[in-house]
């Protein structure tokens, strides 16, 4: 099993920025070996902290980072500081927006698309009450937009009378396969090694000393993470199969008129629609892609491995009745592109970011419930604190496993 060189790499991600040399190369000796398992915005975000902490790290992914199968492997994800009274995630929203931003300073080239974040809910909605507590409380920006404000701001939507929102200036898209391809980019630029192998279950308990790869080849290490999104209950079933519930996310892409700008940027911002109970959001043109509509809903059960990714007849026809509902200029317009991943949901939505209960070298990042991307940067430096044993991020339950439950009960979105 090669390793993968730089030039090999750069083929199968899509095209990296350029970055000024001697930018970000960690100073200290190295510390201690790692093997981060999973190349997904978790796994990636891992490595490239534990490299600039000075550790031997490698990185290893069977399909290639932010492939078509992983839950990073989507166009574009929403970054965004609401989360109702789970201010644990808008402290980690806010914490990551900072990375990201830096790290893309670093490379100097953004993915980000700070298109602004809107909120529509009917007036007196709790959720968005308490997003407006939360936002105070941990110093993020916003706006509150009356019904007269949208119906003059945003004509392109059309809205139920009582209708309301709230706006984050600073938020908005994160191009994700970009986004993860660029870590990875920059993780191989600073010294940390990148294969494309799978890696086969762990076995036993204690202390594991070496992972076996799907090409036959073994790998040593003092610590192993497994970072692997939707497949973590095939590598750790009897702990994890009946604690992580993958379900199936449809995603489409509706034309716009030929010269229409009224639904790009800043014409219009991301979206997420709490203003009837269909659980759509969506983006704005993003890459010329077209206007993407998308399901918070959880599907149906589905295997990241050998589902074929064909959007249902169901869903698009109610993707269609939503579109023409909401934004009634695209109600006859093609659908030209689609999509389907999968969410990894924990039962309530919280994060799994702990060590594995029977290997004591062995730790799990996952969960990510169809809202981790964002908090990519802030999961990984909050493993790599539990890892080198430090207490700043300080531990938090909800991300631990004894908490994880069987049945699914959503609780966080
Ligand atoms: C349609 C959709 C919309 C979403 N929207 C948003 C959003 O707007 N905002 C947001 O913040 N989040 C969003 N999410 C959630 C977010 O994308 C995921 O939570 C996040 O990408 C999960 O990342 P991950 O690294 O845990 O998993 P993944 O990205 O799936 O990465 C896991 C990796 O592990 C590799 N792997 C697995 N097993 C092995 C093995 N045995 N050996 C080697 N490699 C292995 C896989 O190949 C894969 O690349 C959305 C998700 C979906 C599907």
């Amino acid at each position: 099993m090669p390793d993968m060189s730089r030039r090999e790499l750069g083929a199968v991600l899509l095209a990296a920025p350029a970055v000024a040399s001697g930018q970000g190369v960690p100073t200290g000796q190295s510390k201690q070996s790692f093997v981060v398992i999973g190349a997904g915005v978790f796994g990636a975000w891992t490595a490239y902290h534990l490299r600039l902490g000075g550790h031997n790290v490698t990185l290893l992914d069977q399909y290639g980072p932010s492939n078509s199968r992983a839950s990073s492997g989507g166009e574009t994800r929403i970054i965004r500081a609401s989360y109702g009274p789970d201010e644990i995630y808008t402290r980690m929203a806010k914490r990551s927006l900072a990375l990201w931003s830096a790290f893309f300073a670093r490379i100097g080239h953004s993915y980000l698309e700070r298109a602004g974040v809107l909120w529509l809910a009917k007036q007196g909605n709790a959720y968005v009450e308490q997003s407006r507590q939360t936002l105070k409380a941990v110093g993020v920006e916003f706006r509150d937009v009356s019904s007269a404000d949208l119906a003059r701001d945003y004509p392109q939507i059309r809205l139920e009378p009582g209708t309301i929102a709230i706006f984050e200036p600073d938020s908005g898209a994160l191009l994700a396969r970009e986004s993860v391809a660029a870590v990875v980019v920059e993780f191989t630029r600073i010294g940390g090694i990148y294969r494309q192998a799978g890696v086969r279950p762990p076995q036993g308990g204690g202390r594991l000393s070496e992972i076996q790869t799907t090409d036959g080849d073994s790998l040593r290490a003092d610590t192993f993470v497994f970072a692997c999104g939707p497949w973590l209950g095939k590598v750790f079933p009897e702990l994890l199969a009946t604690r992580i519930f993958v379900t199936r996310q449809d995603v489409l892409f509706f034309g716009i008129p030929a010269g229409d700008r009224r639904f790009e940027p800043p014409a219009m911002p991301v979206w997420i629609d709490f203003s009837d109970d269909r659980g759509m959001y969506g983006f704005p043109d993003i890459g010329r892609r077209g206007f993407k509509v998308a399901f918070d809903k959880h599907g149906p059960p589905m295997d990241p491995d050998t589902a074929n990714r064909f959007v249902t007849a169901e869903q698009s026809a109610a993707a269609r009745d939503y579109v023409r509902d909401r934004f009634p200029v695209l109600a006859d317009a093609p659908v030209v592109d689609s999509r389907v991943c999968q969410y990894e949901n924990t039962a309530n939505g919280d994060f799994i970011i702990d060590r594995h209960p029977q290997m004591d070298n062995v730790w799990i990042a996952g969960g990510g419930s169809g809202h981790g991307f964002k908090h990519g940067p802030a999961v990984g430096e909050y493993l790599v604190a539990r890892m080198e044993g430090r207490n700043d991020p300080p531990v938090e339950t909800r991300f631990g496993l004894s908490t994880k439950g069987t049945e699914q009960k959503r609780a966080v979105y």
